[in-house]
């Protein structure tokens, strides 16, 4: 079969990637010169499949509030930015806010990234991928007693999905973070996922890009998508900056670009993006750095080792598609990195990045058919497109193929959306 991959982020190669191997005749289609160019390109690098959470959770609206108060929020609304769509889909997310669908929500994002973790270990059997790839876990760190006390919840629904955990002591987040014993004053314990990992999100997809050329993948790259054309419940072409393409199926990988594609043929697509911010500084010294990912759960920001570099994420701000990069919104990266892992890195030389974060308003991401028997959705992953990217791509391969997938795939499609 002919299939058309809209978009070449980590989402549309991966997808690439599982379609190839199962025979198909596929190319991808990607505006920018490159893949892995929009959010793609510097994420925190964490591969969370244990330290997966929905943004809506019980208490968060009021907890958000404070947030914007504080002066480095992790939470920013940029009112010049704000419209209806924007309000429209914030109200889809405090519809969310519900013991019950928060629930549920975690158990739909766990599936898929616990899924994820076995299939990038299958990837990396399979191909000798370069992505400074380490398995060293995740440590969510604690800065007072109240914060880590308040985490029972979470960890009742951790021992329910069967996710491995496990409450940490001061002394064993140094065990396992040997520079926090510098700064050993600053936290009081953490809660670690020891299956968790860490990668470079853009290295691992451009090496897998070139994996997909050899298996027989055409990548379009510098072609603008314009739009779709769908015509008796099917997809009939694609208007393109090189022409008019069409195929058997076409999967939509756009990210946060998804619903300005798809909505015009048909039916709405709830993600909206929500920018972030990242920081990397090269290494200036080994001891003083972490080892894995360090999430300081005070400023929702994530501070993670590659293997020369280290790599800090986080803020989430509201502000439409507007790519500009504020240099006022270092504070919190730099802040973090300097007060858990002082002389680490090169601040001096750090790069900053923002990227789009395609975020649905219940935080699980959008894979599989549609109303439109021909057009399939690998798209949504909002904070952990990295970390969901192989078993989202593995997911929809098997349902373009009519096979039956590993895991439940039902609560994930947009027609969660459409009832
Ligand atoms: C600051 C930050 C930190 C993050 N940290 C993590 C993390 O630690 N772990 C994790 O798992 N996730 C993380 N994420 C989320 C993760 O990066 C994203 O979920 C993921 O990259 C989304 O991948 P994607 O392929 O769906 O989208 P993208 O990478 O955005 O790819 C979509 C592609 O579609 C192309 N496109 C769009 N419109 C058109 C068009 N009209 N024509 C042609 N091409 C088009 C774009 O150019 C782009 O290349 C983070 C995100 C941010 C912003």
């Amino acid at each position: 079969m002919k299939v058309l991959v809209l978009g070449g982020g980590v989402a549309g190669v991966s997808t690439a990637w599982y379609l190839a191997k199962s025979g198909h005749e596929v190319t991808v289609i990607e505006r920018s010169n490159s893949v892995a160019d929009e959010t793609s390109f510097a994420n925190a690098g964490m591969l969370s499949y244990g330290y997966t959470n929905p943004w809506a959770a019980p208490g968060v609206p009021l907890q958000a509030m404070k947030w914007m108060m504080q002066d480095l929020a992790p939470i920013l609304v940029s009112s010049s930015s704000f419209n209806v769509r924007t309000a429209s889909w914030m109200m889809q997310m405090l519809g969310q806010c519900t013991e019950e669908a928060y629930n549920l929500n975690k158990r739909r994002m766990l599936s898929i990234s616990e899924y994820s973790r076995t299939c990038l270990d299958d990837l990396t059997k399979e191909l000798p991928l370069d992505f400074d790839h380490r398995t060293k876990g995740t440590i969510e760190l604690f800065r007072d007693q109240e914060k880590m006390n308040s985490i029972e919840p979470d960890l009742a629904s951790l021992r329910d999905c069967g996710v491995e955990h496990e409450v940490i002591s001061h002394a064993e987040c140094i065990q396992h973070e040997p520079a926090l014993a510098n700064v050993s004053e600053k936290f009081i314990g953490g809660l670690r996922f020891p299956q968790d990992g860490t990668g470079d999100c853009k290295k691992f997809t451009i090496d897998l890009a070139e994996h997909c050329r050899a298996a027989g993948v055409q990548f379009m790259l510098d072609t603008e998508i314009h739009s779709l054309e769908a015509s008796s419940g099917k997809i009939t072409a694609v208007y393109t900056s090189a022409g008019v393409l069409t195929a058997d199926a076409y999967v939509v990988c756009l990210g946060s670009y998804s619903p300005l594609l798809v909505n015009p043929v048909g039916f709405k697509l709830p993600i909206y993006p929500i920018k972030g911010y990242s920081l990397t500084l090269p290494l200036l010294d080994e001891s003083k750095a972490p080892q894995s990912t360090v999430m300081d759960e005070a400023f929702k920001v994530a501070v993670t080792r590659f293997d020369d570099r280290i790599r800090v994420g986080g803020t989430a701000e509201i502000a439409h598609f507007d790519l500009s990069l504020k240099e006022k919104r270092r504070k919190p990266a730099e802040f973090v990195v300097n007060d858990l892992f002082p002389g680490a890195g090169d601040l001096n030389n750090a790069t900053f990045w923002c990227g789009l974060r395609p975020m649905t308003p219940d935080s699980a991401p959008i894979i599989g058919k549609t109303p439109i028997s021909n057009l399939y959705m690998n798209t949504g992953h909002g904070t952990l497109g990295w970390t969901m990217s192989q078993g989202s791509a593995r997911l929809v391969a098997d349902l373009i193929n009519n096979k039956t997938p590993d895991i439940e795939s039902e609560g994930l499609s947009v027609f969660r959306y459409l009832k």
